[in-house]
């Protein structure tokens, strides 16, 4: 019984491990199918994005490059040309002209036939205002600018533009101012700040980009188009340049800065990275979506692959396992029965020998006075049973020798059916007995075959013996025959209690029985196999849907 479990459970197992070693497959078959084209893609996607980001960064710096040093040019051309138009007039006029009245006002005239600048004034050296010309005539008439910072430098270096800043007249404005060249006065005009902002206004830095000029400070000198007031935080870099232009790369975005009015001024261009490319994130955003998509499809598509694959590999194993599990028991069958046969022969004859001459003494016993016989009586029985033993062991030898029977030449042309209903009669007195009914499911149309009827007929009696054993009482037997793909089949599906899934590996086995000791030998099934398998066929049980067994024996049509 112990052996038995054993047996189970080590069967048990080898299939766990089949089970888990083609879950492991179907694993690994689904990560390489999956795998192979979805990185390649992952892979084509991440090199072009870096691709086009890289190629715009690039693109980008050299336009705002040569955008930053036309932009610093044009501005420092402006003014410069502001500072030496008005260092020629001090050249050419000196103050008595300047300050006859009417003359200052022909010079703005000249000097503003484009509206460069809103203002003109003419200033002594020790500051005073002498003359002027502009819409600021009542704040700056009287002033005296001997205490003010840019009449301090151009006193000194002869020549001045100044930082934005608001002065006596309250308004944000740049002034140019110039000396004569003996440093004895001063002629100042103020920029006009709308025109000198739109030299930056138009400048192409795309949407969300920024145009501004900075001083030494940090203070905007134009206004900015994203509403700055003030030098961003973390971009104080920008400042601290020598003067020549570099390109700052920011989380979001790319600026170009240089130096400007003699480096007192820093000119910085903003393009802002996210707004710039959002055309592309939105391609790129589709692309994952596409990459997305075409993953969810490899992978229902893998998975149906994989499935199908692996059912048919597990089939083909499934397949391949039954034919050596048939090989290797007929390979037993042949050596076992091969051994039985042997054995079978070899007893046969004293056994032939014991029954003779137990006959003889017993017929001897005949010519003896049964008066000088005290035992008489019981010798006869003693003899009486030893024939009763002599016999029932040559019955099991004679079947036994059916191992080694040979079929050849002893095969005749034979309807399968007209055997069948000879088999069943037989046995139908001992269902009847039993209350089991024998029903027939004959196909009538069978084509006759050449087989060894005598040797098919044991085979039909002891499935049907067996049935009829496993079934004891009351139950049915249906026989069914058929033509199958060019094969015989003959079933016996019986009412009983059927057999376990470990039996029903075991039936054909040699000696391999449920009958209690003295009943069943065990090689009733192991003979028929052999039988059918000489006569090309094959024997398969089952259990059938309802409970009981199902035999099948199929046999080849061609002899
Ligand atoms: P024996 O009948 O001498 O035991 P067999 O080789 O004919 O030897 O049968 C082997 C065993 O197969 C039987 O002991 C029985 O357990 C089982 N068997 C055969 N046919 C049936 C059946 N129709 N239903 C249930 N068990 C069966």
């Amino acid at each position: 019984m112990k052996m038995y479990t054993a047996t189970i459970s080590a069967s048990a197992l080898k299939v766990r491990s089949r089970e888990s070693y083609y879950a492991r497959q179907k694993r690994l078959f689904f990560l390489v199918i999956i795998l192979v084209p979805i990185i390649p893609l992952l892979f084509i996607s991440w090199t072009a994005s870096r691709f086009y980001q890289q190629s715009w960064m690039d693109k980008t710096t050299v336009e705002l490059t040569s955008l930053a040093n036309s932009r610093r040019e044009i501005i420092d051309l402006f003014l410069d040309n502001q500072k030496n138009t008005l260092a020629g007039y001090a050249e050419l006029y000196d103050f008595a002209w300047l300050n006859t009245p009417g003359n200052l006002e022909k010079l703005f005239k000249a000097m503003n036939h484009q509206g460069v600048i809103v203002d003109l004034g003419l200033i002594t050296q020790d500051g005073s205002h002498r003359s002027y010309t502009g819409p600021f005539a009542d704040n700056l008439k009287d002033k005296n600018y001997a205490k003010t910072r840019w009449f301090a430098e151009v006193m000194q270096s002869g020549n001045y533009i100044s930082d934005v800043f608001t002065g006596y007249r309250g308004v944000p404005h740049i002034i140019v101012a110039v000396t004569d060249p003996s440093r004895s006065w001063v002629l100042r005009a103020t920029i006009n700040s709308e025109l000198f902002n739109s030299l930056l206004a138009g400048t192409e830095v795309g949407p969300g980009g920024d145009a501004f000029i900075l001083n030494q400070q940090g203070e905007l000198q134009t206004p900015s188009r994203l509403g700055l007031t003030a030098l961003p935080l973390g971009e104080e870099g920008l400042l601290a340049t020598d003067g020549s232009l570099t390109i700052h790369h920011s989380q979001d975005a790319l600026y170009a800065s240089t130096g400007m009015k003699n480096n007192t001024w820093t000119l910085v261009l903003k393009t802002d990275i996210a707004t710039s490319l959002a055309d592309f994130y939105r391609a790129r955003h589709r692309d994952r979506l596409i990459i997305a998509g075409a993953a969810l499809l490899i992978l229902t598509v893998s998975n149906f692959l994989v499935r199908s694959m692996m059912n048919k590999i597990e089939g083909a194993d499934q397949q391949r396992m039954q034919l050596y599990d048939r090989i290797r028991n007929s390979e037993k069958m042949a050596l076992v029965g091969r051994m039985a046969a042997n054995v079978a022969h070899e007893i046969n004859n004293p056994l032939q020998i014991i029954g003779d001459q137990a006959g003889w003494v017993d017929e001897l016993l005949d010519d003896e006075d049964p008066a000088q016989l005290k035992n008489s009586e019981e010798y006869r029985t003693a003899f009486a049973k030893i024939r009763t033993q002599v016999k029932r062991a040559s019955t099991i030898t004679h079947r036994l020798l059916g191992f080694s029977r040979s079929t050849d030449g002893l095969k005749t042309k034979i309807n399968i059916n007209t055997l069948v209903e000879e088999t069943v009669s037989f046995l139908e007195k001992e269902a009847t007995n039993h209350r089991i009914a024998i029903r027939r499911n004959l196909d009538p149309d069978l084509p006759e075959i050449v087989t060894d009827s005598t040797q098919l007929q044991q085979v039909f009696l002891n499935i049907l013996n067996n049935a009829i054993d496993a079934i004891g009482n009351d139950g049915a037997v249906t026989i069914s025959s058929s033509l199958n793909e060019g094969q015989l089949a003959v079933e016996f599906a019986d009412s009983g209690p059927g057999l376990s899934e470990e039996a029903l590996k075991k039936v054909f086995d040699p000696f391999f029985t449920t009958k209690k000791a003295g009943s069943g030998t065990g090689i009733g099934l192991s003979i028929s196999y052999s039988i059918v398998e000489r006569l090309g066929g094959g024997i398969e049980v089952r259990n059938g849907k309802q409970g009981g067994c199902i035999f099948r024996v199929t046999l080849p049509m061609a002899a």
